[in-house]
């Protein structure tokens, strides 16, 4: 006997987790993860940084939503999941005007140096400060999300990867491990396997491309200090930041790669903590622990949110790429509005329902997928 849900969400990332939190209460959901325990992949390989100048416009509106968002919740929870840490970018002045958007402002290099004295002078010529950027505590964001779902009535089941999944009648007829299941809706938040579960279900690829980025935690001679900035080279060459007494750092790379557990490859955080020593102070001594996540995007780089237009009752959570973090309460606050509301033809169905600034900006970039 399949056990029977109005919403099945796949994937028990920080999309598919933020989803079933605020769908809790609202209807029947599941959520089947194919590994033991949540959050294995991406979404516990994060930098753990929300960066409202970071990314195209519609993904700085769903930071500043989500970032309201979380600090609603927070101020419910006995340890908040949000701490306020700037984030700087340094570069030539081509480099940082090209970059910067949004929320930040430009300053001079002597103001950076103020800020993040392990910088070594002249090796970059511009900078800009995002003040109002927060370090995410990850683990506990996941954590709150599982616990609220469950509190709910979510039935979250993991080792469970789906292998099959048909459209039958007004529903989907779904296999994950050894269990069957039947839903309304199945929501794709499968990460980097997002365009292979589309396959598995008989729905169309999006081309959805995951890329590989590696971080680690380093030992250093002279720790940052307490409110230093994430502090990122324009040009996508290193970022790092202060994690108590060591720093986390990453070369910020972009490699394209199949969905896959992915692990660093030798030499990258070698030659990322040798670049480190020339331009920082900090005197990085050794790496502790080093992993790799796979950062998954759709060709014009903004998230994917919405129904299949061509496979009804299939709703794509998807694409997140490097923002998956600061744009999940948003992303899960339109995607629960949309699917509540059934909405599978018509941009302004966007408007039924408590739907924020946010969520009306992406509906109007990409209100129905393929349309
Ligand atoms: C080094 C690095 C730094 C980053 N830093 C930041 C940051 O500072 N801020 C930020 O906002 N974002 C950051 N990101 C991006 C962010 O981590 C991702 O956007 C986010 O974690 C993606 O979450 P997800 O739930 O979509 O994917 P995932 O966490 O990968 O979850 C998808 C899940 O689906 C499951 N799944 C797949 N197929 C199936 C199936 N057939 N059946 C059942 N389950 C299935 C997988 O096992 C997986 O657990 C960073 C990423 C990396 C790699």
């Amino acid at each position: 006997m399949a056990a029977h849900y109005d919403v099945l969400i796949v994937g028990g990332g920080i999309a598919g987790l933020s989803l079933a939190s605020a769908l809790a209460g609202t209807c029947a959901v599941a959520l089947v993860e194919a590994e033991q325990e949540l959050a294995y992949h991406t979404s516990s390989r994060s930098a753990r940084q929300l960066i409202p100048s970071y990314g195209p416009p519609v993904v700085q509106e769903l930071t500043v939503r989500t970032l309201e968002l979380i600090a609603a919740r927070d101020a419910e929870l006995p340890e908040p999941v949000l701490t306020p840490r700037s984030f700087m970018l340094i570069g030539s002045e081509h480099a940082v005007a090209a970059e910067a958007s949004g929320h930040m402002r430009s300053i001079t290099p002597a103001e950076a140096l103020e800020l993040c004295p392990a910088l070594v002078p002249g090796t970059f010529t511009a900078a800009g400060l995002d003040t109002g950027s927060f370090g995410c505590n990850a683990p506990l964001l996941l954590e709150d999300h599982r616990q609220r779902a469950l509190a709910a009535g979510v039935d979250i089941i993991t080792g469970a990867r789906v292998h099959s999944a048909q459209r039958v009648g007004s529903g989907w007829q779904v296999g994950a491990g050894m269990e069957a299941f039947e839903a309304g809706v199945l929501v794709n938040a499968a990460g980097a396997w997002a365009d292979e579960l589309a396959v598995i279900s008989g729905v169309e690829k999006l081309g959805l491309q995951p890329y590989r980025r590696t971080a680690a935690i380093a030992a250093v001679e002279r720790p940052l200090p307490e409110h230093s900035p994430m502090v990122a080279a324009a040009d996508n060459s290193f970022y790092f930041r202060r994690e108590g007494g060591d720093v986390l750092i990453s070369p910020s790379e972009s490699v394209p790669s199949g969905p896959e557990d992915a692990k660093p490859r030798p030499g990258d955080v070698e030659r990322l903590v040798a670049t480190l020593n020339k331009v920082t102070t900090l005197g990085i001594a050794g790496v502790r622990t080093a992993w790799t996540g796979l950062r998954t995007e759709a060709a014009d780089g903004v998230p994917v949110a919405g129904f299949d237009a061509e496979a009804p009752g299939f709703y794509w959570l998807a694409g997140q790429g490097g923002y998956g973090f600061q744009t999940s309460a948003a992303m899960a606050e339109l995607a629960a509005t949309q699917i509540l509301a059934g909405q599978q033809a018509s941009p302004e169905a966007a408007d039924t329902g408590p739907v924020s600034r946010t969520a009306q900006a992406l509906a109007a970039t990409r209100w129905s997928v393929r349309r």
